[in-house]
């Protein structure tokens, strides 16, 4: 589940390790645009602008890098166990020991509830549908259309299909409970999303759909594990960069690693040192973030944005960049 925007801020750390993200792809996104319920939208550019590309192609060439170097096993992990020196993985077909797990398995798995992880405690109301189509669209933009109880992004991906994301509460879904239904009653009230259902053109049979996401930062609990990526903290995907944080994350846990396994840092400490640069790094953009998520879901409170940011355009790439880092050097 995606809007497939990927920020270009991770293009340079990602180069350093053999990736190109110009090579992989040819839209490249500096425009974007917001429209309220009723049509009315600003526009900006994108400080730093970002690649369209689909999932299913941009993890397949990281599996591709990443098979160079590592031996990759293809298996469910069902069960971590951490010790104060050396960690066990148990896979649907066998186990594995080693100094260091790294869980990187996403916004909610299986595995959250054997680690019994706080988030899976709490019920989210948040869920997801995701579908290509066949749509005139422009390359370099990005748009996000709100819609009673969430919004939906449209953007191009690398082989020229518009992705549509979108991400509603429960509440505004359980009306309708059918994701057609709810896109002609509720989505199709946006005047932009209703041009676009009458005249794209689905390339799936059926969307992708997933519930309960939980955003913000999950607790790390008294595991000696490291968790990068959404496992750590999910951004809400508004501010379009939840698989650059996911790849810095991954960069950032990589330096802990190494000062844990040259000697210069014990378990312990290594984990404080990811979890500390982990917050300083990410905390303040994840709360930008959530203040950006309550605002677009609220209606009263996006229209007196609306005419704050109408007057005052230049106001909105500077709210941007407080959603997104800077470049990541390797
Ligand atoms: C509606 C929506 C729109 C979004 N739009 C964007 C966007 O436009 N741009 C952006 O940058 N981010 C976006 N995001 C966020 C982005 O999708 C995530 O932040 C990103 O995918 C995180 O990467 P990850 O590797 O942590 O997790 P994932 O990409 O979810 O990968 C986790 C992997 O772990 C595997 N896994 C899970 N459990 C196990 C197990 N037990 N054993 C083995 N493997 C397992 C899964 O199969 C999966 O392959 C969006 C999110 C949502 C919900």
């Amino acid at each position: 589940m995606c809007g497939e925007y990927l920020s270009a801020e991770i293009s340079d750390l990602l180069q350093s390790k053999g990736i190109n993200l110009s090579k992989l792809s040819d839209v490249h996104i500096d425009n974007f645009q917001i429209s309220l319920h009723n049509g009315k939208r600003i526009s900006s550019r994108l400080p730093l602008g970002g690649y369209g590309i689909s999932r299913f192609y941009l993890d397949n060439e990281l599996f591709k890098k990443a098979s160079e170097t590592c031996t990759i096993k293809k298996e469910r992990v069902v069960e971590i166990y951490d010790d104060q020196e050396i960690q066990k993985v148990i896979t649907n077909e066998s186990s594995y020991t080693c100094k260091q797990v790294i869980v990187a398995t996403g916004k909610r798995s299986q595995l959250d509830r054997q680690l019994k992880r706080e988030f899976m405690q709490t019920k989210s109301e948040w869920l997801a549908v995701k579908m290509h189509y066949d749509y005139e669209f422009p390359t370099d933009r990005v748009e996000l259309h709100n819609f009673d109880g969430g919004y939906a992004g449209l953007s191009k991906t690398e082989s020229g299909a518009v992705n549509l994301c979108y991400l509603t509460s429960f509440r505004s879904f359980k009306r309708y409970k059918d994701v057609a239904v709810f896109q002609e009653k509720v989505l199709s009230a946006n005047p932009h999303l209703k041009v676009f259902f009458e005249k794209a053109v689905p390339l799936w049979k059926k969307p992708i759909t997933i519930s309960q996401i939980s955003f913000g930062a999950k607790k790390q609990g008294a595991h000696q594990l490291l968790f990068i990526g959404d496992c750590a903290g999910l951004i809400h995907p508004l501010c379009g960069n939840g698989m650059a944080m996911a790849i810095h994350s991954a960069h950032i846990a990589v330096s802990a690693i190494d000062e844990y396994l040259n000697g210069r840092l014990n378990r312990k400490q290594m984990i404080q040192r990811y979890n500390k640069n982990w917050r300083s790094t990410f905390s303040s953009r994840m709360l930008m973030g959530r203040c950006m998520q309550a605002i677009l879901i609220h209606p009263g409170i996006t229209r007196v944005m609306y005419n704050i940011l109408h007057r005052l355009p230049f106001l909105m790439p500077k709210i941007i960049k407080k959603t997104h880092g800077k470049p990541v050097q390797s």
